[in-house]
């Protein structure tokens, strides 16, 4: 029996890993939930799986919370902002960390759980893009695992097992493009939050959602990948994969290409994430239907200019992924607040990145320095716009 906290509980993620809990309830007990905002989902997400402890980080929604717990008689212990974090990452009874707060803010609990030792499924792919060189070196200094969820890590990090690196070429990320992939550069003026919203494969989060649409969220796959797999830049490729089967290859230095293909189920990524080392039963299998077409097509690069801006600030490395990664993380909030146009999160950002003097990062306390900083250019920037 593994204890496991699920930070993000009521995200995407953490409702898909909820599910699989649900079915493997020999296997797996829930020691600590934490939410945001969405306090309703969570009150009934504790009566349901029990947990020792549950936080809510925002403060506001406290009360209401323990209101409620205390009428249902619940045993749960409910804790709020940074010191129920620490707990819910760092307690000596915490197996699994299933790191799946989305965005920015996901980075600080990654980076506990990682100096606690602890074994972390991790979909928050923001923690590697601003602290991956922090990061891996203290997973290592405090033997800490660190499994990708994210589908595409989790299929290349398949790949590679038993792999020498001098026999890898190179590692392709697919993208399903988003759905603007057959829009003309002109027309994606005119994009509104709905369209933005709407992706033609995965259901997933608002902001990860968007990062898809302008692929700034391949972006950040490709710098999470550089830091997961120790692996160069120029060693990193992505391709357009509209079906969505195929999550991930590696091409090794004899010529042969490896693929791993999958239904396109986030459940699998996240079980294999949960009982690595050992599989799972499938829920849901790939048949001839989704096999039949697959296509492979390169990323025009007038239309998403994000994926190259990835690899100059990827490349640039310092300070440059944190500023890309939080003036995105902004820019985004604001389109989904309607206050930017869908293009300009792309302009935001680029601006942001040009105005920036990169600096060596050496702590984790770095990281909100810079979050600090971008987050006042930002500011200035969209109001100027
Ligand atoms: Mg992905």
């Amino acid at each position: 029996m593994k204890n496991i906290s699920i930070l993000g509980s009521t995200g995407t993620i953490g409702i898909n890993t909820l599910e699989i809990v649900r079915q493997h309830r020999d296997k797996l007990k829930v020691f600590a939930l934490v939410a945001d905002n969405n306090w309703e989902l969570l009150s009934s997400q504790i009566l349901e799986f029990n947990p020792e402890f549950a936080v809510i980080n925002n403060q506001k929604f406290y009360n209401k919370l323990k209101d409620f717990l205390n009428r249902e008689k619940s045993k749960t212990k409910l804790l709020s902002g940074s010191e129920g974090i620490e707990i819910a990452t760092a307690h000596e009874k915490v197996d699994i960390v299933v790191s799946a707060i989305s965005g920015i803010s996901g980075i600080r609990p990654t980076y506990h759980a990682v100096t606690a030792g602890k074994y972390i499924a991790l979909a928050n792919k923001e923690s590697l893009v601003s602290a991956g060189e922090i990061i891996t070196k203290k997973a290592k200094e405090a033997k800490s695992t660190i499994i990708p969820v994210d589908s595409e890590h989790s299929a290349i990090f398949q790949l590679l097992e038993g792999k020498k690196e001098k026999e890898i070429k190179k590692i392709i990320i697919p993208a399903s493009g988003g759905p603007f992939i057959d829009f003309c550069v002109e027309s994606l003026k005119d994009i509104d939050v709905k369209k933005a919203l709407n992706h033609p494969v995965w259901k997933m989060g608002k902001k990860i959602t968007i990062d898809s649409a302008t692929l700034a969220n391949k972006g950040l796959e490709v710098i999470e990948a550089h830091h997961l797999f120790g692996l160069s830049y120029n060693k990193i490729s992505v391709l357009i994969h509209r079906q969505c089967i195929v999550h991930g290859m590696v091409e090794i230095s004899d010529g042969s290409i490896l693929a791993h293909l999958g239904y396109p189920d986030m459940k699998l990524p996240i079980s294999f994430a949960l009982f690595y080392p050992d599989k799972l039963r499938a829920v849901k299998r790939c048949g001839l239907k989704e096999l039949s077409k697959l296509t492979f097509e390169k990323v025009d690069p007038d239309k998403f200019p994000f994926l190259g801006l990835a690899y100059e600030v990827g490349k640039k490395g310092y300070s440059y992924p944190a500023v890309f990664n939080t003036a995105d993380d902004l820019a985004v909030n604001a389109f989904l607040e309607g206050k930017i146009k869908f293009i300009d999160i792309y302009r935001v950002v680029k601006d942001t990145i040009d105005a920036h003097r990169g600096f060596k990062i050496k702590d984790i306390e770095d990281i909100f320095e810079i979050e600090r900083w971008t987050e006042e250019f930002v500011k200035n920037k969209i109001k100027n716009l």
